[in-house]
């Protein structure tokens, strides 16, 4: 994508919906494409079986360091996404990404300004920030 600014996107979604222009059509829009983006994830472990999971306890201490835990800390997930789950997934999370465009677009907020005020959020932060 060569310099596709989310105001573009946005603008772009904008002109795109017609069918869902209520807000409660675009909400559980939303929140379907979700969930189809977790069941794509899922369906990478449990139908296709590029990646698995194995879950347990983080082992959080407090004896260690930030770094120390950093290094510690697992993902749960092993192996790597083959091209289809890639391709999958990506396509689910462009229509997350369409709904999310379209949700700001009813309530006339601007996506780029949210992205920078979650970026400064997150450099103010740091580590700090687990929500
Ligand atoms: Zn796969």
């Amino acid at each position: 994508m060569s310099g596709l600014t989310l105001k573009q996107f946005q603008e772009q979604v904008s002109d795109l919906l017609l069918r869902h222009r209520s807000l409660l059509d675009v909400l559980s829009k939303s929140q379907q494409a979700s969930a189809s983006v977790n069941r794509s994830v899922i369906k990478s472990v449990t139908e296709c079986g590029c990646i698995s999971l194995q879950a347990n306890k983080q082992p959080y201490t407090e004896e260690l360091t930030l770094e120390e835990t950093k290094a510690i800390i697992q993902t749960h997930v092993n192996g790597q996404l083959c091209e289809n789950c890639i391709d999958a997934i990506t396509v689910q999370l462009g229509k997350q990404l369409f709904y999310l465009s379209a949700l700001c677009n009813l309530l006339e907020l601007d996506l780029d300004d949210t992205l920078a005020k979650e970026s400064q959020k997150c450099s103010t932060l740091g580590l700090f920030n687990l929500s």
